[in-house]
């Protein structure tokens, strides 16, 4: 047992350095060009995927790999309290982002394979870091934790994740039924900002990161804010050159700053 836990350390590791790697290669090239899917889907990165199915099957992985972790170890940390508060945290999220969201979702563009497969890979490759950093190596000790950035980052997830679930709501009824076209949102955080479903989502991955405070955690955060963080700017201009009457003081992403 105790090779195959030193095996999957060097994994895990590997896995999460090269999630902070992938992060800035992503952060780069949103500078050159638009994630293909949504708004910006176009031909050229293959066969279009039904957006319910293409968000359901890529997101899945993220929510059975940390499943099946769970039931099949014999890791001791999953014992202690703090480390299944954090393990629900993850399984809540993708439980959400995997059924609830594509169930609840009314219309959107097609999302393209490569995008898609992406997506998928990401998923599976994450979900099994996350999960398995939790299960096995994050040490908070038994009982409850007396770390203050534990319970911190505990509730700036909850507070994310909320943010990120309205803002998709108040998209989602946007258009009318059998509508396609964008309109301006308008409430909430959207007084502040153009997206803050993105927001919320980096909100909840950073919180993430401080209850965690291990490199799985933060590699994670990291990748979310350059991977969102670009298509957020995006948006921000595209509404911009679309609407006019587009709120002058609404800020891309995070409220009066940027
Ligand atoms: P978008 O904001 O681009 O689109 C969300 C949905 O709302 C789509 O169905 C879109 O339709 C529709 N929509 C968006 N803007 C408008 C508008 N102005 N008027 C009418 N309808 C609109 O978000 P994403 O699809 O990129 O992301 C969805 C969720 O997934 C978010 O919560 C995001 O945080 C999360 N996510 C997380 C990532 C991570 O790295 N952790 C990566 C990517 C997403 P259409 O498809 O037609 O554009």
């Amino acid at each position: 047992i105790e090779k195959i836990l030193h095996v999957d350390y060097e994994i895990l590791t590997f896995l999460s350095y090269n999630l902070i790697l992938w992060g800035f290669v992503v952060l780069i090239v949103l500078q050159l060009t638009s994630a293909p899917y949504g708004r910006y889907s176009r031909d050229g990165w293959g066969t279009k995927i039904e957006p319910r199915l293409a968000w359901f099957i890529q997101e899945i992985p993220a929510f059975l790999v940390p499943l099946l972790l769970l039931v099949t170890t014999k890791a001791p940390m999953i014992k202690y309290l703090p480390n299944k508060i954090l393990l629900a945290c993850f399984l809540i999220h993708y439980f959400q982002r995997s059924f609830i969201f594509p169930y609840l979702m009314k219309s959107g563009r097609p999302t393209p394979l490569i995008p898609f497969l992406l997506a998928f890979v990401f998923c599976l490759c994450n979900g099994y870091l996350q999960a398995g950093y939790i299960i096995t190596y994050a040490d908070f000790g038994a009982g409850l934790t007396s770390n203050v950035s534990y319970y911190l980052g505990i509730i700036l997830f909850f507070v994310g994740m909320a943010i990120n679930i309205h803002a998709d709501h108040v998209l989602r009824n946007l258009r009318k039924p059998g509508e396609k076209g964008y309109k301006i949102p308008h409430g909430g955080m959207y007084n502040f900002i153009s997206c803050p479903n993105f927001f919320g989502e980096i909100l909840e991955w950073s919180g993430f990161a401080i209850a965690n405070g291990t490199v799985a955690a933060i590699s994670f955060a990291i990748f979310t804010a350059c991977n969102i963080g670009p298509r957020a700017c995006q948006h921000h201009k595209w509404y911009q050159q679309k609407f006019e009457d587009y709120p002058k003081k609404r800020k891309a992403l995070i409220p009066f700053v940027l």
